[in-house]
């Protein structure tokens, strides 16, 4: 009896071993049909990395290691399984899901539920939250993603009709058997004002919470299908930005220099050892940073990644230029190049205002006279990441392992002398230079009404400074800025 009940225990714990063996045999010859050639491996690993299939993580924690490499973490926006025919129409490269899975890069990840919290914007994540519930609910269990949620109600996600209300198919979606009237709660991100005292003084915050909600499942259905329009027009304004930087760096010339910007979370100092850091307040660094890219006489791309530091921590349009004017010297060294092209996100106190549209023409006017022409494109609210948040990730990583090995990182000097070497171009920006650079904005500036709108500023050289600007890649109008003085001989 016992020896029975032990062979089929045995019987038991071997079966599945046996069956898992002869499967993964199988897998193996399947796999063997598709050969990965190093050309191949290559275009999976370029198209897991397109911004129209994963989104990169800002933060310098969100990284993945492997075999003792780092890299930026990348978090998938849809399924492997539905990219794989995505991959085999634009690639002509017939792999199968399994194939394709096991050649996607090991930093392109499927999103956890602790990097939606850091990686997401605000519009993007409510409507996660509502279409999550809806699927616990068993409701729309199809549509596995925002972005596969989004297709599923368009005709064309590429057209500009479709995605902004004007096509008359898709514009309208409808509710699906929406008679529930049993109760749900889910969550969103509310902004809330907050007072706190500070020194002494009531202050008011803008503070984003998470807030939960209680309604039917009738209202959060009708809520989730009135976010589709909203979320229509924020995923074409990505694929807009995405697909003009993809162009600019494909077709860019000699002529030309590509810069992607952006402010880093601020570092803050440490020192080596925990008994000294109770006596020292705590500092915090902040760095700006950037990549450009050029093209090279042999018709290479070139990329260069750079960042600012400084102790000053203001952010706003004059800091930005404090930190920009020494990384366009550099830049510029280059005689070459007539043209620059700026990229970044569109936070309203650093790059989407009057201000740094005025003191960005006003420096390439009067500072660098080789600039005939000059570009601004702003990426949809909270969507401007990209390679310049591996820079700021890198920086601080490599701060917080010097401080590991028992030195300090008290000012920006500390930081800047850690990438002497470096590839990374790492300059430090006076404290002064910034506040200079504040007394020196002017009071009266020109108006650019609909700023917020607006996605693409251009600018020429020319007797009178005027700017046209863009809504995706549609001319709206021309401005006059009359505040900025063309030098006599331009
Ligand atoms: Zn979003
Ligand atoms: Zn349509």
């Amino acid at each position: 009896m016992l020896r029975k009940y032990k062979l089929l225990h045995m019987a038991k714990t071997f079966l599945p071993k046996e069956r898992t063996s002869t499967s993964i045999l199988k897998s193996d010859t399947k796999i063997r049909e598709v050969v990965l050639t190093a050309e191949v491996r290559e275009k999976v690993k370029d198209f897991f990395q397109r911004d129209d299939v994963s989104r990169m993580c800002p933060g310098k924690r969100d990284f993945v290691k492997r075999n003792g490499v780092k890299k930026q973490k990348r978090l998938l926006l849809y399924t492997v399984k539905e990219l794989t025919s995505k991959f085999v129409q634009e690639t002509g490269i017939n792999l199968p899901y399994a194939t394709l899975l096991r050649a996607k890069p090991f930093w392109v990840v499927a999103p956890t539920f602790r990097d939606r919290e850091s990686c997401l914007c605000v519009k993007h994540e409510n409507f996660e939250f509502k279409l999550n519930k809806l699927k616990n609910l068993q409701q729309f269990v199809n549509h596995t993603s925002v972005e596969k949620t989004i297709e599923d109600y368009s005709c064309d996600i590429t057209s500009y009709d479709c995605m902004n209300g004007i096509c008359d198919t898709c514009k309208n979606p409808k509710l699906e058997s929406a008679d529930n009237a049993d109760s749900v709660t889910y969550f969103q991100w509310k902004s809330v004002i907050e007072e706190k005292i500070v020194k002494g003084e009531n202050k008011k915050f803008k503070i984003t919470k998470k807030a939960a909600i209680s309604s039917t499942v009738n209202e959060l259905k009708t809520a989730f299908i009135e976010d589709i329009p909203v979320m229509k027009k924020h995923l074409y304004g990505i694929y807009i930005y995405n697909k003009l930087k993809k162009e600019m760096k494909e077709n860019l010339t000699e002529e030309e220099v590509m810069i992607q910007i952006d402010f880093s979370e601020n570092y803050t100092t440490k020192y080596a050892s925990e008994i000294q850091s109770t006596h020292f307040a705590k500092n915090q660094l902040s760095i700006h940073t950037g990549v450009f890219y050029t093209r090279n006489v042999d018709n290479g791309l070139k990329s260069t990644s750079f960042a600012t530091v400084s102790e000053n921590l203001d952010h706003q349009a004059h800091a930005v230029w404090a930190h920009m004017i020494p990384i366009l010297q550099i830049i510029l060294k280059n005689k070459h190049i007539n043209t620059i092209h700026i990229y970044s996100d569109g936070p309203t106190s650093q790059y989407r205002n009057r201000t740094n549209i005025h003191l960005w023409l006003q420096t390439l006017i009067k500072e660098f006279q080789q600039i005939t022409k000059a570009t601004w494109t702003y990426s949809e609210p909270g969507h401007g990441k990209g390679p310049m948040d591996g820079v700021g990730g890198t920086l601080k990583r490599t701060a917080d392992r010097r401080v590991l090995m028992g030195h300090d990182i008290k000012t920006s000097s500390d930081l800047v002398d850690l990438f002497k070497e470096s590839t990374i171009l790492v300059k430090e920006i006076p404290h002064d230079d910034i506040s200079t650079a504040k007394d020196l904005v002017p009071k009266i500036i020109d108006a650019i009404p609909g700023i917020m709108n607006i996605t693409k500023i251009t600018w020429q050289r020319g007797p009178e400074v005027t700017i046209k600007t863009y809504r995706h890649d549609r001319f709206e109008k021309q401005l006059r800025m009359s505040m900025l003085k063309m030098m006599e001989k331009f």
